[in-house]
């Protein structure tokens, strides 16, 4: 089988990162998870109080991302210090989504997520990944959920976690990333013309692995 590059988009909290990291312990190939890649950043800019793109511009260089494999997955890293923690906190996730609208932040990060899939064998997720960051993806899925069934699942993530969220403010937060992510000027979220939906909303995650192996394998052809 050839190897592929696999690009996966969506909204936030559809299940992108399960499903790319299913996908490529399955495969064998390497996951990259491009919002840990704005996460970080976002989570630089809060420490250094460089969320502005006038402060956070001239500072790029100074931002090193890089992942490490551990026992309980791959964890982000910036500038060396594991964040994987940090970065998931819903604060950072809105400074990301704020970040991520500054065309240099993304050329910097793009440039560098072009470069991981030089030798394919590669799934990466996230908004621009088969509209931008590889627009000649073998296989491009664009997956979507309902934003009340997107939010429940926040909801259970967040309460996991031990903390105790608000469902109406997670489903606020959820539209409001989703109007963000869509509106931009620069990389909108959008779907790929020659991308394959799949809508979750009503999937097991085991019936959602099975559909998406399924493309993978044809596309892999
Ligand atoms: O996917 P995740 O929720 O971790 O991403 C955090 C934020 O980073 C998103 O809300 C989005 O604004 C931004 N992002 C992006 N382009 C990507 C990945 C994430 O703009 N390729």
């Amino acid at each position: 089988m050839k190897k592929i590059i696999v690009a996966i988009d969506g909204y936030s909290s559809c299940g992108k990162s399960t499903v790319a990291k299913n996908l490529a312990k399955k495969a064998g190939y390497t996951y990259v998870d491009t919002g840990a890649m704005y996460r970080a950043v976002a989570l630089w800019a809060i420490e250094h109080n460089a969320l502005e793109a006038e402060r956070i511009i001239p500072r790029l260089e100074e931002i090193h991302i890089s992942f490490r494999k551990t026992e309980d997955g791959q964890h982000t890293c910036l500038n060396g210090r594991d964040v994987e923690k940090d970065i998931r906190r819903l604060e950072v996730g809105n400074a990301a989504s704020q970040i991520s609208q500054i065309k240099e932040v993304r050329a910097y990060l793009v440039a560098q997520q072009q470069a991981m899939g030089k030798e394919k064998g590669i799934v990466m997720d996230g908004r621009d990944i088969g509209t931008v960051v590889f627009p000649d993806a073998e296989l491009k899925l664009f997956l979507t959920a309902l934003p009340e069934v997107r939010a429940q699942r926040r909801f259970d993530e967040l309460k996991e976690k031990g903390e105790t969220p608000d469902f109406e403010a997670v489903l606020k937060d959820v539209n409001e990333r989703d109007y963000r992510d869509t509106h931009r000027a620069e990389s909108p979220l959008r779907q790929a013309e020659d991308a394959k939906v799949v809508d979750n909303s009503h999937l097991s995650r085991e019936e959602q692995m099975e559909v998406i192996y399924e493309l993978f394998e044809a596309a892999c052809k």
